[in-house]
């Protein structure tokens, strides 16, 4: 892992490196050790500027991707403003299509970088409608009536985002643990993050132990289990969560998973805000559940690692929107209802 430069001179340098911070609550209610690194500052505000880092540098290594080319990606959001932000800093368009579920706020940050948003209905991943076979299939057609003027990044699919993140996610938390780490949880959209880390941290220490936290509606939970993909419930979360088994998560080394409902989740993320001062979305409170349940598994002393792939301000009118959350039967803390009285 090359140190970050004491002047960065490209946004690419700017990626990664992020802090690992001592999660004070969860770390008293367990007895342990719970470390997070903060993705959020990541200058496109989450962890997957470091998967569109790393697919952009494997195009450009491979000559997928020509000087002032168009980048296609299809994307729940994230993902895309990390491949916008590179486009705009390194000459290239970007052409994102995304599910109109997704937050107002992440539609918004792409918008204003620059790139192109296709907005299209959410659908399973078996019906070809669903946006990451239409960014495909969209760079076909442009690569057909321009050849070799798109790269289609394929975040699911493509391992070059696996890779990116156990040469730096993982080299991180190996090295800013200093080795001394028990457990590292996370919930998975690709499955770049998992692992990737668990692939690094394994090499090094076959011990640790690397868990999953799956949302409720997602089906790898049972699958690590059970070995079935099967689904339950729903969850508020986003970027997180599978019905399919992506070549990034396929053989992934994972020696737990658990299901995790949104009553678990979201009171973390609420907690982390307003008694900790931690800004962390929806998704990182599945992580921080994760981390709870992987801590109370090991036993007191233990030091666990997890990520806090966002800020919870990108989900602003959901997360911290009292009348949303009844909705979804989810609690609504005091402090919430007194901020926006309603
Ligand atoms: N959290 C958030 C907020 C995300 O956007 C994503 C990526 N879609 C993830 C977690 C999951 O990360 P990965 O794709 O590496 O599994």
């Amino acid at each position: 892992m090359t140190p970050r430069p004491a002047i960065a001179t490209a946004l690419a340098e700017a990626i990664g490196h992020t802090p690992l911070l001592r999660l004070r609550l969860a770390s008293a209610r367990t007895g342990c050790e719970i470390l997070a690194k903060v993705e959020s500052v990541n200058p496109g505000g989450s962890i997957k500027d470091r998967t569109a880092l790393g697919l952009l540098l494997d195009a450009e290594r491979r000559g997928l991707l020509r000087a002032g080319g168009t980048i296609v990606e299809g994307t729940a959001g994230n993902t895309g403003i990390g491949l916008a932000l590179l486009g705009a800093s390194r000459g290239y368009r970007t052409v994102i299509t995304m599910p109109q579920t997704q937050s107002r706020e992440k539609i918004d940050a792409l918008r204003v970088t620059g790139a192109e948003v296709r907005l299209v209905p959410a659908v399973p991943y078996a019906n070809p409608e669903h946006y990451a076979h239409q960014a495909r299939r969209l760079a076909e057609a442009m690569n057909q009536a321009d050849p070799g003027s798109a790269w289609f990044a394929d975040q699911f699919d493509n391992t070059a985002n696996r890779d990116f993140h156990e040469a730096t996610t993982g080299v991180e938390i190996w090295e800013q643990t200093g080795g001394r780490i028990d457990g590292f949880v996370c919930a998975t959209g690709t499955g770049g993050t998992l692992a990737g880390v668990g692939r690094a941290l394994k090499a090094r220490n076959p011990e640790i132990a690397i868990a999953l936290a799956d949302p409720a509606g997602s089906a790898l939970a049972s699958y690590v289990n059970t070995g079935e993909l099967k689904a339950e419930g729903g969850s508020i979360s986003e970027g997180i969560g599978s019905s399919r088994v992506t070549a990034n998560f396929d053989g992934a080394p994972i020696d737990l998973a658990w299901s995790i409902a949104d009553t678990e989740s979201v009171p973390w993320v609420h907690a982390l805000i307003h008694e900790e001062g931690i800004n962390a979305g929806g998704s990182s409170g599945v992580n921080v559940a994760g981390a709870v349940r992987l801590a109370r598994e090991l036993g007191p002393g233990c030091t666990i690692v997890t990520v806090l792939a966002d800020a919870a301000t990108r989900y602003q009118a959901k997360l911290f929107n009292p009348a949303f959350l009844r909705d979804k039967d989810l609690p609504v803390p005091e402090w919430l209802v007194r901020a926006f009285p309603e």
